[in-house]
């Protein structure tokens, strides 16, 4: 299995969403991490075939999904970003009448099957008594009905507590041993464990398709810590890239990313993704 995504570029009216993106992805968990507005849910639509890019194409083993699209379809699962469901049904429910949908046949076994992995098969009600994560737990469920060897979810940490949010993610791991996963978020740490492969993107343009090793790498020797006092800070935010801040009982300590030492004070210290996230896209 191989999506090679090659020169897509996407224009809204004048404005370039995306732009010269060329990534090839094979297996495991592909983080794509930017901030909001950068062209994730554009480029997921792309991927699964929702929209057509205004120049580029994509390929899935080969063939051309922008003119074809209908070999990919059969084998994608998607969870949108602003997926929503209908609230008077259950969970079971919902997803027979997805499975009806979609020409899903004899799917009860596999709706059971689904309903184990996502912990809700014995959790009764309608889906609109759900929390956010029983919800987006419900998303995954109907996004993996056809068992798809590409699964696309945009932002689905959003609106999680941090449990629930440890809990998806989890999920999402195990899934990744016999496909494609592709996960679009603009917080760091709901990939920095479990993505084998990190996108970065910002303003339509991808800035780095790396391992996280390498990324943190990237950025070792470039994180400096120092206390400052309170009356200092504005200017330290307004001249450098803050990663962040602790109180302290003689001032603030300030993390900056900055390839020069800031200030002799700076003293260096161990790189998170957060730095390399911050250092790739100021
Ligand atoms: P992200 O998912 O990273 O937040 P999007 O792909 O939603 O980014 O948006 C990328 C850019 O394209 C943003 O500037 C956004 O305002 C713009 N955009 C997204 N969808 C549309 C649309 N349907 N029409 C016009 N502009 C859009
Ligand atoms: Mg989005």
């Amino acid at each position: 299995m191989t999506l090679k995504i090659e020169r897509v570029g996407k224009q809204y009216g004048n404005h370039w969403a995306l732009k010269d993106v060329d990534l090839t992805f094979d297996d495991g968990v592909i983080g794509l991490l930017g901030p909001n507005g950068a062209g994730k849910s554009t480029l997921m639509r792309i991927i699964t075939t929702v929209m057509k890019p205004t120049e580029g194409t994509v390929r899935w083993d080969g063939t051309d999904v922008v003119d074809d699209p209908s070999v990919l379809r059969r084998r994608i699962g998607y969870l949108p970003q602003d997926f929503g469901v209908y609230p008077n049904l259950s969970a079971r429910e919902f997803l027979e009448y997805l499975a009806g949908i979609r020409g899903l046949s004899d799917a009860d076994d596999r709706i059971d099957e689904l309903l184990d992995l996502v912990d809700l098969a014995d959790t009764e009600g309608h889906l609109g008594g759900f929390s956010g994560g029983m919800q987006q737990r419900v998303g995954i469920a109907q996004s993996l009905l056809s068992d798809p060897d590409l699964l696309v979810v945009d932002e689905p940490t959003v609106g999680l507590d941090p449990e629930e949010r440890v809990r998806f993610r989890n999920v999402l791991t195990d899934l990744a041993d016999e496909r494609i996963v592709i996960l679009s978020t603009h917080i760091v740490s709901d990939v920095e464990v479990t993505a084998s492969d990190i996108v970065l993107l910002a303003d339509g343009r991808v800035l780095a398709h790396e391992h996280p090793s390498i990324l943190l790498e990237q950025v070792t020797g470039s994180v400096w810590e120092w206390t400052v006092d309170d009356e200092s800070l504005p200017s330290i935010k307004r001249n450098h890239t803050l990663s962040g801040t602790v109180r302290q009982r003689d001032g603030v300590a300030v993390r900056v990313v900055s390839e020069q030492q800031p200030t002799p004070a700076a003293e260096l210290c161990d790189p998170t993704l957060e730095d390399a996230y911050l250092h790739a896209i100021n």
